[in-house]
């Protein structure tokens, strides 16, 4: 039974479902309109990053493009690639953790989690800022509330990082009313259930993470006869063999550089730029602008060096894509379809290297940063009766079961069985008189629990005192259609139920949940103003710094205007705006930032025309047109 928490003030109405897709780089929101799906769109696209900037007193500053633009001036404050940290513990997570900008707090028990200023955050809480926001974008576009999703996750999801999953959108005011394997859904978006049999490869190339599924389709029943993929390969490793190039020229012109945190995030900023550039492309220029040095770093890459510098990570993907095929026991020429997916994968040597692993061309007519929220979307409108016609059965990728004498693993249900499911088995006491029993439950193929991943604790109360051997437990396992395991457990001696306590591991009780929704209402004030001096200082560093940018180039040569253009912009005064917006900016005054900020606008739109115009001119100065 999901949770339901009624607050006041909280109306849960409006009827409509949305699919999320809740990505490690970046997410979005769908829906079916008159039998199409489409992202629903904010101010920037569709994409909203999986960024969130905090306070030092826990407000929310900014989420989405704008924490991404944060990230450049407040690294410390921002946090990205939540989505590898859901349902984690701190051992689980430590060795990654030098990855990241931000800091885990090293805690053994429960939950691992993030301190950001004076506070500390679990991934539940800081996945739902993002599902918040795209809840909100949901209900602008609809101009009414939304309080149902259905949110994808990938294959290999355990239970603890489903059920954190669902819990980051029950804490952001969303009804999960299913958790959908990310394959699963990209198939749905192309619509290939409709062929109703066959075997398809779904690669899956994103920011951070490489995700490879073998599905199996049967009559409308997806079966996953395999995942393979590592969960740290993506287009930011590109991005960093691109950092790392810079770099190392910078260093040979300024021997002691050694770049800031967010010097590095401006770096990362443009070997992105110019990768994403070089998929259309053949040749694109890099210009760095770093207030710290004297000189401008300014360098053409073409396309062939940026796949040099890349095919090395690009073939880490391919013993993934062969394990995979193994573990579902098909050779490549038994795949019938091939989806792509993932923003990576518009990399035109990308779709070359799976043409080549697979020996077929792969389906990608939609926008691969979308094709999962699409799919989403179809499942969403399956649920609330827009769809009818597909069937939609995953089966759990791993075998659960408790551990029993011997620290041995005892399965209950075996990976691969379809789900919804329902097992159950017997067990018996081991002391004589014993009134209680403790049981851990375990994910995992490995005989010895230790190898397998710890799941639940339940402890079984009020046995009747008997011989060892005598009471007879029997454990029932349920996996419904989200892939959540549900335990019971009977004491079958005396006829009578029994209480059980289960204590996830891993997982926010109810009480937390709503200890922390109510918390976040409370904060709501705070957190909208928070928000907007966040916005209004992203924004005012943006303009200043590129003043300052144009400025320098000006003086040094960089742009040349001519006197008559030069006399016009009256350079006077936007160094006093410059300088007010700066000073401004060190304060917490959102609405004197947002006007000052205005006003340098203002007095710099001259210059941008005149900069145009030379531009224009300069560019054709000594260039024969082509008839
Ligand atoms: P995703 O995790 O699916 O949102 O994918 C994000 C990754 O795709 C990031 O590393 C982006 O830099 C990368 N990406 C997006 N568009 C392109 C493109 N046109 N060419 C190459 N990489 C891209």
């Amino acid at each position: 039974m999901p949770l339901q928490i009624s607050l006041p003030g909280q109306e849960q109405t409006g009827s409509k479902v949305v699919g999320i897709d809740l990505g490690t780089t970046n997410s979005l929101v769908a829906y079916v309109e008159a039998g199409e799906a489409k992202v629903i769109p904010g101010r920037d696209g569709g994409l909203v990053p999986s960024v969130v900037t905090l306070d030092d007193d826990g407000a929310v500053m900014a989420v989405g493009t704008p924490a991404k633009r944060r990230a450049l001036i407040d690294a410390g404050h921002t946090i990205y690639s939540v989505k590898r940290l859901m349902g984690k513990s701190y051992t689980d997570v430590k060795k990654d953790s030098g990855m990241l900008s931000y800091a885990l707090v090293p805690r053994e028990e429960g939950l691992v989690r993030v301190a950001i200023g004076n506070r500390e955050y679990t991934p539940i809480e800081l996945s739902s800022f993002v599902l918040k926001e795209l809840k909100e974008r949901a209900e602008k576009y609809f101009g009414e509330p939304v309080s149902k999703a259905v949110i994808t996750v990938p294959a290999y999801f355990n239970d603890s990082q489903r059920q954190a999953t669902k819990d980051a959108g029950r804490l952001a005011g969303l009804d999960v009313l299913r958790i959908v394997n990310e394959p699963t859904a990209a198939v749905l978006a192309y619509g290939l259930d409709k062929k109703k049999n066959g075997i398809v490869a779904i690669y899956d190339f994103g920011g951070g993470t490489f995700d490879v599924s073998i599905l199996k389709l049967t009559n409308g029943i997806f079966e996953v006869l395999s995942t393979n993929g590592n969960t740290y390969l993506g287009g930011d490793d590109i991005d960093r063999r691109l950092m790392e190039l810079f770099i190392s020229q910078l260093q040979r012109i300024e021997p002691n550089f050694a770049p800031t945190a967010e010097e590095l995030q401006q770096i990362r900023q443009e070997a992105e730029r110019a990768k994403i550039a070089l998929s259309e492309l053949q040749h694109v220029t890099v210009d760095l602008q770093l207030p710290r040095l004297a000189i401008n770093y300014k360098r053409n890459v073409s396309r062939g060096e940026l796949e040099m510098l890349a095919r090395p990570i690009l073939d880490k993907t391919k013993q993934p894509c062969i394990d995979a095929l193994a573990d579902a026991g098909i050779k490549a020429s038994g795949i019938d379809e091939v989806v792509l997916v993932g923003g990576s994968t518009r990399m035109p040597i990308v779709k070359q290297l799976v043409q080549e692993l697979f020996g077929r061309k792969p389906h990608d007519s939609l926008n691969p940063d979308e094709t999962v929220a699409l799919g989403a979307a179809i499942q969403a409108s399956v649920l609330s009766g827009g769809i009818s016609e597909i069937l939609l059965l995953d089966v759990t990728p791993l075998s659960l079961g408790i551990e029993t004498i011997g620290s041995m693993m005892s399965t209950i249900i075996s990976r691969n069985t379809t789900i919804p499911t329902i097992a159950k088995e017997a067990y018996t006491t081991f002391a004589d008189n014993q009134t209680g029993v403790e049981i851990n439950v375990f994910q995992g193929e490995r005989d010895l629990v230790q190898d397998n991943r710890h799941l639940a604790s339940f402890t079984l109360k009020g046995i009747p005192p008997l011989p060892a051997g005598a009471a007879k437990v029997e454990v029932t396992f349920m996996i419904d259609a989200d892939g959540i395991l549900h335990v019971s457990a009977l004491e079958t001696h005396t006829g009578i139920a029994q209480q059980i306590e289960v204590k996830p591991s891993y997982g926010l009780t109810d009480a937390e949940i709503e200890r922390m929704l109510r918390e976040s209402i409370l904060h709501a004030k705070e957190d909208i103003a928070a928000r907007r001096l966040g916005e209004a200082k992203t924004e005012g560093e943006r303009v200043a710094n590129a003043t300052e940018k144009v400025l320098g180039d000006i003086r040094r040569g960089e742009i040349s205007l001519s006197k008559e253009s030069l006399a016009s912009l009256k350079v006077d005064q936007i160094i006093d705006s410059l300088y007010a917006l700066r000073k401004v900016l060190s304060t917490d005054d959102a609405k004197e930032i947002k006007a000052l900020t205005e006003m340098l606008e203002e007095v710099t739109e001259p210059m941008a025309h005149e900069i145009l115009n030379a531009s224009v001119s300069q560019a054709l100065t000594g260039k024969v047109l082509s008839s």
